[in-house]
């Protein structure tokens, strides 16, 4: 294991030794490459660059209490990302070249995984680009398909805690019929001047309605929301989310803890019902939240009157890291074990 402060690694960008890349031309994927270079090197008139045709996936590799390293619904992922392909036109990465080159690049790097005991954890980050070199606008012929890793540390450095979220009418991080349900760097861009407005204000995240009426609830930044009442677990149905695979893997849980699971349209309104409210997905799992303003209407949705995460995202959240670390049994067939 590298000499790092694991108690100090935030989340960023850390190097590590090795990254894996495969080429697509002629219509086929190519070989794997192992590489150290930390740079790409592309055409300028590359499609990725000018024209966002770009996907990329976020997962993560965690060191358990038996030494063993485990990588959280790596499928779900692969066929998320083939999902995108389509969305934007690109060639699929087929499950098992993904497979292949995930765990080809968590093994060349397990000197990077964290420690059980530091909480934090490895991310993978497979990202797809379009790379021919073209000016009209059309789908690339040739790609790069890449994954890197990074260690990050605990969300929850100080502990578990609840923050606040206000919502943004100005701007839309996505359309009903747009790109919202791909996971592509477009939405991010999309979502910068929201998120901007947010950190002004002095809220933790921005809060998205729905792009086309405002009336409900979309997403709060680049998370999906979940509320809980009445023994309910509560969550957008909507064209313009992103289906977080946490919140997928949640809803699971919290039926199996004997609840109810709703995905429906949530009114703005209904926000003033829950008991809990939470922002999930692979960062943090739950990001429990306090409270949601809406400076427009004057209304302030208080949701942790105490300010502290409740007792139904706090027993999700300690479940799902459970079956993550490998302290609880992976009874779905979550996790993909590496004895490394
Ligand atoms: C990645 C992402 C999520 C969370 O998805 P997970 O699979 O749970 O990590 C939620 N919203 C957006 C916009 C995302 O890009």
């Amino acid at each position: 294991m590298k000499a790092i402060d694991w108690s100090n690694v935030g989340f960023g960008y850390m190097k590590t030794d090795y990254n894996v890349r495969c080429r697509y031309s002629n219509g086929k994927w190519g070989e794997i490459e192992v590489s150290s270079e930390e740079t790409l090197n592309i055409h300028m008139a590359a499609t990725c660059l000018h024209y966002g045709q770009e996907a990329f996936e976020g997962l993560k590799a965690f060191r358990g209490k038996d030494g063993k390293v485990r990588i959280f619904r790596l499928e779900a992922n692969a066929e998320r990302l083939q999902n995108t392909c389509e969305g934007i036109l690109m060639p699929k990465v087929s499950v098992e070249l993904f497979r292949q080159m995930v765990t080809k690049v968590v093994e060349l790097n397990k000197d990077y995984i964290p420690p059980y005991e530091s909480g934090a954890s490895l991310y993978i980050r497979p990202l797809l680009i379009g790379i021919s070199a073209q000016v009209g606008v059309h789908p690339a012929n040739e790609y790069m398909f890449v994954i890197f890793v990074t260690p990050v540390g605990p969300y929850f450095k100080g502990g578990f805690s609840t923050n606040p979220y206000v919502i943004i009418r100005e701007y839309d991080r996505s359309a009903p019929l747009g790109t919202g349900r791909y996971k592509v760097g477009g939405n991010y861009a999309a979502s910068l001047k929201a998120n901007q407005l947010a950190h002004e204000k002095g809220y933790s995240c921005e809060f998205y309605l729905d792009a086309k009426e405002k009336k409900y609830i979309d997403e709060c930044g680049a998370a999906n929301f979940i509320g809980i009442k009445d023994n309910t677990y509560v969550t957008p149905l909507s064209t313009s989310i992103l289906p977080s695979i946490t919140n997928r893997s949640l809803q699971q849980l919290a039926k199996d803890m004997g609840m109810k699971v709703e995905q429906r349209a949530i009114p703005e309104e209904e926000l003033a019902t829950f008991e809990e409210a939470g922002a999930c997905g692979t960062a943090a799992v739950i990001s429990p939240i306090e409270r949601i303003d809406d400076l427009e209407r004057g209304t302030s949705y208080v949701i942790a009157k105490d300010g502290k995460p409740g007792p139904v995202c706090t027993k999700l959240y300690n479940k799902l890291r459970a079956i993550q670390y490998g302290d609880d049994p992976d009874t779905y067939g979550w996790v993909t074990v590496l004895d490394i």
